[in-house]
């Protein structure tokens, strides 16, 4: 049984999809919650679902923006206490062939699946440091390890998270600062509901468990490395895609 009683947990983009059944997740097993997006009225939908004995608060914020990350992290800071287990869950997709992908795709993406995480590490690191205690989890994608066409700047995004989970892996690990990353396959949220049937069933040829993975799923494996039973664990990608890419 996994006991988080009394951490303090951050995710971003804990409003809905995957990032949502991370929260719900963190929060059932003892942990409160802080959910930071940008759609506050959602946030606090969310936030408010979360019934029980811990604390759940939702923060507006858009974590491409470093200042508004640095607030949100200080804002949680003053409501919940220092912050335990960061979650990088916030990412989207802004597709388009790379000869005609425009600069502003390629850089809307990377400030949020990129830059975004990497700001929270820098502000919430410092205090994990200094507490020499800490869990940091961060959501890419298997597109991030093999690669998508139509999707080049989500593609760099994810893999550029995975090397930023590496480093900050080896650079935190004396002050007991653990950094992982999670990476799904397809999983049935908001981000893949509009894809064509055509491609729906594409994707699903190549899902040996033949069928789309559920945002529980994903959040059972960020649990995983948010407790004591990951305390060896540092530097890791832990594939969650039905066999996909194996
Ligand atoms: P959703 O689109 O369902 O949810 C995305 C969440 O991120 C929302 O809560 C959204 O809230 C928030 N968000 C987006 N941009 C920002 C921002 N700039 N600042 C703060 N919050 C933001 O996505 P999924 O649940 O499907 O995906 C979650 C993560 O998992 C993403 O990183 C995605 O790349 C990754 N992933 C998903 C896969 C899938 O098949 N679904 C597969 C592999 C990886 P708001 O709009 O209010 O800001």
């Amino acid at each position: 049984m996994i006991d988080l009683t009394g951490k303090v947990a951050l995710v971003t983009g804990g409003s809905r999809g995957i990032g949502l059944a991370i929260a719900q997740q963190l929060y059932a097993a003892g942990a409160h919650v802080a959910i930071v997006a940008r759609d506050e009225e959602r946030a606090l939908k969310a936030a408010e679902g979360l019934k029980g004995k811990g604390r759940a608060i939702a923060v507006k914020a858009d974590v491409s923006d470093a200042a508004q990350a640095e607030q949100a992290v200080e804002r949680v800071e003053r409501e919940l206490g220092p912050v335990d287990i960061l979650v990088n869950n916030a990412g989207f997709t802004r597709d388009g062939v790379l000869a005609r992908m425009s600069e502003e795709d390629w850089d809307a993406v990377m400030d949020t699946n990129l830059k975004g995480a990497f700001t929270m590490m820098k502000y919430v690191s410092r205090e994990m440091m200094r507490r020499r205690s800490g869990r940091i989890i961060n959501i890419t994608s298997v597109v991030g390890m093999r690669g998508n066409r139509g999707q080049a700047n989500y593609a760099a995004s994810k893999a550029g998270l995975i090397g930023l989970t590496k480093a900050a892996a080896k650079e935190l690990a004396s002050r007991n600062v653990l950094v992982n990353a999670v990476a799904p396959g397809f999983i049935e949220t908001d981000l893949t509901r509009d894809l064509t049937p055509q491609a729906r069933e594409a994707q699903l040829s190549r899902i040996p468990l033949g069928r789309l993975g559920q945002p529980a799923e994903v959040a059972a494996a960020v649990l995983f490395l948010a407790s004591d039973l990951a305390s060896y664990i540092t530097g890791h990608v832990l594939v969650v895609d039905g066999g996909m890419i194996a």
